[in-house]
């Protein structure tokens, strides 16, 4: 089999570490050798460095080879695969809107240098935070790039949903199917429990049962349930007293793996075609399929007014993010 070219970015930081060497495991792409290209900043090389000589030492057989450097014409060279983690973080008094514009200038130049020298068949998530506009911000630059192949991730929130309802339902995560995250990979997302099944039976019948009735369940949805789903990250935090990584290197290595193999249903942001009123070139999060050749949105879901209206709030938040990075020419 031939290799498949993986570029990652920001493989020095901590997720790139703990993304590496499961890659090179074969946890994301089976028995598929993979060509690895990591992209890092100046600061970043020497600890990226660091992981290539562990790479190394665990003398996968399925990687093929590994190439480190800071130019992104390099490392977006022929690559099928594009994990982009690397991002700037807010940092301390930063506003959003700084936020927005330093990634924009990290998102902007990885766009063109992907539409220049990836493969035909890339496909690209980006993981980076803001990830919904930064990947906007990616496809605007990269107009010769099908829409379809550039996503977001919200596979965390979408695990981290499956989880929540593992718990209260005292049931595996294996056995829950159906959940959806809809909207932006922040705080105004919404985790969705109308479609979900687990082992089979209806999800919103279940948690009637476990609540003591329907309106009960809707509370615990409400209060507890999509709250701690959309904070799960500060959680962590204050927790575990720094950021979830292991998680969120997990997630990202489930998105290719489904869109690859294929699923059913997950859920991915996606670029909007207009699908459930959320307006087009949007980087929205859905409920999506795959058959191995991309992900799609699954239309036809009946919205009801509860789930409407907090999918409005947080497309409402993707357009004000959209608008402050159209103010500065970007997109
Ligand atoms: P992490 O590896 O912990 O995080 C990287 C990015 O992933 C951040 O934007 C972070 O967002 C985001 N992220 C998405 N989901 C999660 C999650 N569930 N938990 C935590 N983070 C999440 O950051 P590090 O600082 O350790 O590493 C970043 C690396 O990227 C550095 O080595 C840096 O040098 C490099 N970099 C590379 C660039 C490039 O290749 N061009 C550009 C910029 C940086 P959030 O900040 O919101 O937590």
């Amino acid at each position: 089999m031939d290799p498949l070219t993986v570029t990652l970015t920001g493989a020095g930081g901590q997720i790139g570490y703990a993304l590496l060497f499961r890659i090179a495991a074969g946890d994301m792409l089976g028995d598929r050798p993979v060509r690895l290209r990591l992209l890092e900043i100046p600061q970043g090389l020497r600890s990226a460095e660091g992981a290539v000589l562990e790479l190394q030492d665990c003398a996968f057989p399925l990687l093929d080879d590994v190439e480190l450097t800071d130019d992104p014409r390099v490392a977006f060279d022929g690559c099928q695969v594009a994990l982009l983690v690397g991002a700037r973080p807010r940092g301390p008094g930063m506003e959003r809107a700084d936020l927005l514009a330093a990634n924009a200038g990290i998102f902007g130049p990885q766009g063109e240098a992907l539409g220049a020298v990836a493969a035909d068949d890339v496909r690209i998530v980006v993981v980076g935070n803001p990830a919904n506009t930064n990947a906007l911000v990616l496809a605007a630059s990269a107009p010769d790039i099908p829409r379809d192949r550039i996503t977001a991730l919200t596979r965390l929130d979408h695990d981290r949903a499956v989880g929540q309802l593992s718990e209260a339902l005292g049931m595996r995560a294996g056995e829950i199917d159906r959940v959806a995250v809809w909207g932006n990979h922040s705080a105004t997302q919404f985790p969705d429990v109308t479609y979900a099944t687990a082992a089979g039976r209806p999800v919103p019948e279940l948690l009637a049962e476990r609540f003591g009735g329907a309106d009960a369940a809707t509370r615990w949805l409400d209060d507890e349930f999509v709250p701690r789903v959309a904070k799960r990250g500060q959680e962590i935090i204050d927790v575990r007293g720094s950021s979830s990584v292991a998680s969120a290197a997990n997630a990202t290595l489930q998105h290719v793996r489904d869109e690859h193999f294929g699923t059913e249903w997950t859920s991915a942001a996606v670029v909007s075609r207009g699908e459930y009123g959320v307006p087009e070139g949007l980087v929205c999060s859905f409920p999506v399929s795959s058959d191995g050749s991309g992900y799609r949105v699954i239309e036809g879901l009946p919205l009801d007014e509860r789930a409407r209206e907090r999918l409005d709030r947080s497309v409402a938040e993707l357009m004000t993010e959209r608008d402050a990075v159209a103010a500065w020419g970007v997109v």
